[in-house]
């Protein structure tokens, strides 16, 4: 069985949920390779043949996929896949919108945010924001997976891969314009070893980004916070965790005035040390927390920052 795993790259950098979703891969079969669509993307490539485990890495170049166009990446990957009998994607956003095009470009049902790999036809996945696993076979020929990268560890480094380059496909019928990136110095949310979120207790955007902010800038940490915050204007919308936003699983994740609702816990249950800053002591979130501090976060806040010198 052959399987092709998409990297998640920004054109200059592979990111580390290749690694994860190679780990996955390598769970149905030894026959891994690695597909990088990107532009100028030779360094993503090379990243990747040192993945340990991958067989192969062929880098697809072009100007739509380089821009991320979900039609272009999709057209590539259905004219590469004859060789293959399942494509791995990381559940990103950008994997989310290009996989379900594959698969029905393919007929095949798509089987989306695979946490267990338990053979080369049976996945776990999670249902019910979470609260329930179910495990499905497919019969598909091809099958087309979405892998949710925190529930894998990454694969190691020390392969040796080639690289093999052809051209990808352009966009039909949809045109790249341009695009605006948010710059930050701050880590990127899903793969920061530390989270620090807010909830609708913060009340306003500037109380958010004089409470939230400078403490995850001590922490070094990335920001996050829960729809409700998001949905009041409190935090930009990329900031959101939760079944409808961003999953993480960092090593610290901290909850300020956040109540701990199923579908914010979907979304960061699975960190491995989780505190919590809620004045309702019968706030869920203390049920899933590691720390809780029943507290007001306008006390609690700055003397944990005095703390932190
Ligand atoms: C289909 C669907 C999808 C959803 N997806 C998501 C998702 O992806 N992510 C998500 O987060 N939510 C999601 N939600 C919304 C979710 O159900 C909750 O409404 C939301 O998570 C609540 O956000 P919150 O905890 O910030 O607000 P609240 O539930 O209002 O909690 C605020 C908390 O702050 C505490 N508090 C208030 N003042 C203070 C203070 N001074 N000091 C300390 N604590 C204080 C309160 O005790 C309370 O516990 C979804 C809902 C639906 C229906």
């Amino acid at each position: 069985m052959a399987v092709l795993v998409v990297a998640d790259s920004d054109n200059a950098h592979l990111r580390d949920t290749t690694h994860k979703t190679v780990t996955a891969a390598l769970q149905m079969s030894g026959d891994v390779d690695v597909l990088v669509l990107g532009q100028g993307a030779d360094a993503v490539a090379a990243a990747a043949g040192k993945i340990a485990g991958v067989r192969k890495v062929i880098l697809a170049e072009g100007a739509d996929v380089g821009h991320g166009v979900a039609e272009a990446i999709s057209a590539t990957i259905v004219g590469l896949m004859g060789g293959y009998d399942a494509l791995l994607v990381p559940a990103t956003s950008a994997g989310k919108n290009f996989a379900p095009r594959v698969a029905a470009s393919l007929d095949a049902s798509p089987i989306s945010d695979v946490v267990e790999v338990v053979s080369s036809d049976t996945f776990v996945r999670p249902i019910y924001a979470g609260n329930a696993l179910e495990t499905v076979q497919t019969g598909d020929a091809k099958k087309v997976l979405t892998v949710r990268p925190t529930a894998f560890k990454a694969a190691e480094e020390g392969g040796s891969a080639s690289v093999e380059k052809t051209a990808a496909a352009s966009a039909t019928g949809t045109k790249f314009v341009s695009e605006e990136m948010v710059k930050s110095d701050r880590p990127e949310l899903t793969a920061a070893k530390i989270v620090v979120s807010g909830g609708r207790a913060m009340g306003s955007a500037e109380e958010f980004q004089r409470v939230i902010e400078p403490l995850a800038d001590k922490l070094g940490a990335a920001v996050g916070a829960s729809r409700a915050a998001v949905d009041a204007g409190y935090a930009p919308n990329d900031y959101q965790v939760g079944q409808t936003g961003k999953v993480v699983a960092p090593a610290l994740y901290i909850a300020i005035g956040i109540s701990g609702a199923i579908q914010h816990l979907a979304g960061m249950k699975d960190s491995k040390v989780i505190v919590a800053i809620n004045k309702d002591a019968d706030a869920p979130i203390f049920q899933v927390a590691d720390y809780g501090l029943v507290a007001d976060y306008k006390t609690a806040v700055p003397e944990l920052m005095a703390a932190l010198g």
